[in-house]
């Protein structure tokens, strides 16, 4: 089982997010909640802290751990960003079966 703070690592690689590896404490990045920005977050309004595996923006709803931030992205309720974190190609459209 993947511990919080690599989960939100993990996220943040796949949203392109960009933040400091080893830095403990808060830092300032971009937000990944787009659709939270009229224009994009321009100017880092969302603060990360890596120990804990949280962020939080203050320019939009964005606030808590890696399953907050999948549920406020990607608009999906809990079991879904669970099922997401836990098993990340299995929502991947090429893996769909139709
Ligand atoms: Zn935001």
């Amino acid at each position: 089982m993947t511990d919080k703070p690599e989960l939100m690592v993990a996220l943040l690689d796949e949203y392109d997010v960009r933040y400091h590896n080893h830095r403990s404490g808060w830092q300032s990045v971009r937000c990944p909640n787009e659709f939270g920005h009229a224009r994009g977050d321009e100017n880092p309004s969302a603060r990360l802290n890596l120990t804990l595996g949280l962020i939080r923006c203050m320019g939009c709803d964005l606030n808590g751990d890696a399953y907050s931030v999948v549920m406020v992205v990607e608009g999906v309720d809990f079991l879904v960003a669970k099922e997401r974190l836990g098993n990340p190609e299995s929502v991947r459209e090429e893996n769909w079966i139709i």
